[in-house]
C-alpha cells in the first residue's frame, strides 16, 4: 500500500514531531501496522543484476532489491529509521543487542593503534571492552577520565585519539556528561565524539549537543517490557554506511544483526516512549524528594544536590524530567540487599534484577553485578560504593502505594532517621 505521507518535510527539531512525520508504514494488507519481513533472502528477477544488486548499487528503490538479511532487512530499517528520528541522525541501524551497538560503533571508528578518551564511570560491559576486550584483541588502547573535567580530558587526548566515549548519565552513578564541552575537545583533537543514551532518551538529545554517533541498548527504556535484548547505532548516513561496507565493516562482517520479529516489536513500543518517559521520571522525582526529606542518601539528576542538576536543565530537555535512575548508598552492601530482599518479598515493591527500563522497578546492587567486570580501583575512581543500590523506577501501581511501601521497608531495615 502506498504511504500517502512520502513527502512530509522530516526535520523538526523536537523528537516527538521527527517521529510523527516519518513516513507511515502500512501492512501488507493495508493493516495500521507494518507487516514483518520474515525473509532472510530476497528473489533477484532478472539474472543480469545481480552483481549491481550485491555491491549495493540497484537497491529495491533503483529497480533491483534487498539482498540478504544481515545486510539489510526492511522490517528492521524501519527501527532504524524511528531511532535516527528519536536521535536527531541521518540515519539508525539495529543490532542484536547493545553491546553489538557500541562495539560495532567503536570499531568502525578506531583502526589497531588508536586511542579513546572515556568516561571512567560506565556501563561494566563497555568497561570490559575498552578496559580488556580491545587493547588485546585489537591494539586500541583507552584512557580512562573523569569525564566531567575538561582539563583531565583534553590532557588524555595523544594524537591518535579518535574518539571520546561516554554515557549521557552514567550507569550506576548518574554522572552527567557535559556534552558540548566534550564535543569541543573532540572536534579540537579531530576525534569523534560517541555518547552511550541509553539512560535518556527523549531528556537528553546528545547530537543537539554535538555528538557525532549515539548507540543504545534498547533493551532498558525504548523497549520498556524487558523481554528483547536489542541496540542501535545512529549517526551520519556516511558513517553508518561504512559500518556496512563488505570488506570492512563490522555490522557486515562481526554481524550483529537484529531479528526482524524484534524490530517489529520494538517499533510498536516507539510510539508510546514519551509517555513512558514522563511518567518514569516524576515517579523518580517524587520518591527522590521524599527520600531526600527522610535523610537518605539518595542521588537524583533531578535534586538541586545533584551536583549534574543544572546542567540537566540547560541540556536536558524539560518535559522529560531528570530520567527514571536514582540510587540510594544504604552505607554496606548488606544493607542494600536487606532493602531489596524487604522490597521485593514482604512489600511485593518491584523486582531484584539487572536491567532497567521495566514498567515495573528493578533494584541492583552495582558493585555486585552489573559493574563488577570494574576492578576494585576502577570501581573507586567511578565513586560505585558496595552499599549503592540502583533502582529504576517503574510506573505499576499508584504512585502513593508504592511510596508507602518504600517508607515501610526503609523503617523496617533501619535506614530512615
Ligand atoms: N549501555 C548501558 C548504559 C547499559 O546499561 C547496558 C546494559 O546494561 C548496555 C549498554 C549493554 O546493553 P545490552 O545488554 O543490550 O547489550
Amino acid at each position: 500500500m502506498a504511504p500517502k505521507n512520502e513527502n512530509r518535510p522530516t526535520s523538526p527539531s523536537d523528537p516527538v514531531e521527527r517521529l510523527a512525520s516519518l513516513r507511515h508504514e502500512f501492512g501488507e494488507h493495508g493493516g495500521v501496522n507494518m507487516s514483518i519481513e520474515a525473509s532472510t533472502t530476497f528473489t533477484v528477477m532478472e539474472a543480469g543484476t545481480m552483481p549491481e544488486i550485491f555491491q549495493g548499487h540497484l537497491g529495491p528503490d533503483d529497480g533491483g532489491c534487498y539482498l540478504y538479511g544481515r545486510h539489510f532487512n526492511p522490517t528492521v530499517y524501519v527501527l532504524g529509521r524511528q531511532l535516527a528520528a528519536l536521535e536527531g541522525g541521518e540515519t539508525g541501524y539495529c543490532t542484536g543487542s547493545g553491546l553489538g551497538a557500541i562495539s560495532s560503533a567503536l570499531l568502525g571508528l578506531l583502526d589497531q593503534g588508536d586511542h579513546v578518551v572515556a568516561s571512567d564511570t560506565l556501563y561494566g560491559g563497555s568497561w570490559a571492552m575498552l578496559a580488556e576486550f580491545f587493547p588485546r584483541k585489537c591494539g586500541i588502547t583507552t584512557t580512562f577520565v573523569d569525564i566531567q573535567n575538561p582539563e583531565a580530558v583534553a590532557a588524555a587526548c595523544t594524537d591518535r585519539t579518535r574518539v571520546i566515549y561516554t554515557e549521557s548519565l552514567s550507569n550506576p552513578t548518574l554522572r552527567l556528561a557535559d556534552l558540548p564541552m566534550l564535543a569541543e575537545v573532540a572536534h579540537g583533537h579531530d576525534a569523534r565524539l560517541v555518547v552511550d543514551n541509553t539512560f535518556t532518551p527523549l531528556a537528553i538529545t546528545p547530537m543537539d549537543h554535538g555528538a557525532d554517533v549515539v548507540v543504545h541498548s534498547l533493551t532498558k527504556f525504548v523497549n520498556g517490557a524487558s523481554d528483547f535484548i536489542a541496540g542501535a547505532v545512529v549517526g551520519s548516513s556516511e558513517f553508518i554506511s561504512s559500518l556496512m561496507d563488505l570488506h570492512m565493516g563490522p555490522l557486515m562482517i562481526l554481524g550483529p544483526t537484529m531479528d526482524p520479529q524484534v524490530a517489529h516489536s520494538i517499533s510498536l513500543r516507539i510510539p508510546h516512549l514519551p509517555i513512558r518517559m514522563k511518567e518514569h521520571a516524576r515517579r523518580a522525582q517524587v520518591f527522590a524528594e521524599r527520600l531526600h526529606e527522610c535523610g537518605i542518601k539518595v542521588s537524583y539528576p533531578g535534586l538541586q544536590s545533584h551536583e549534574g542538576h543544572e546542567l540537566f536543565k540547560r541540556i536536558g530537555r524539560p518535559e522529560y524530567g531528570f530520567g527514571g535512575l536514582l540510587t540510594i548508598d544504604a552505607g554496606t552492601s548488606a544493607k542494600a540487599e536487606a532493602l531489596m530482599d524487604d522490597l521485593q518479598n514482604t512489600e511485593g515493591f518491584g523486582f531484584m534484577a539487572v536491567s532497567l527500563g521495566y514498567f515495573d522497578t528493578l533494584m541492583s546492587c552495582s558493585a555486585s553485578s552489573t559493574s563488577s567486570e570494574m576492578s576494585d580501583e576502577a570501581m573507586r575512581a567511578a565513586g560505585i560504593a558496595p552499599g549503592l543500590l540502583r533502582m529504576s523506577v517503574g510506573f505499576t501501581g499508584s504512585l502513593e502505594q508504592r511510596w508507602k511501601q518504600l517508607e515501610r521497608a526503609l523503617d523496617r531495615v533501619g535506614l530512615r532517621s
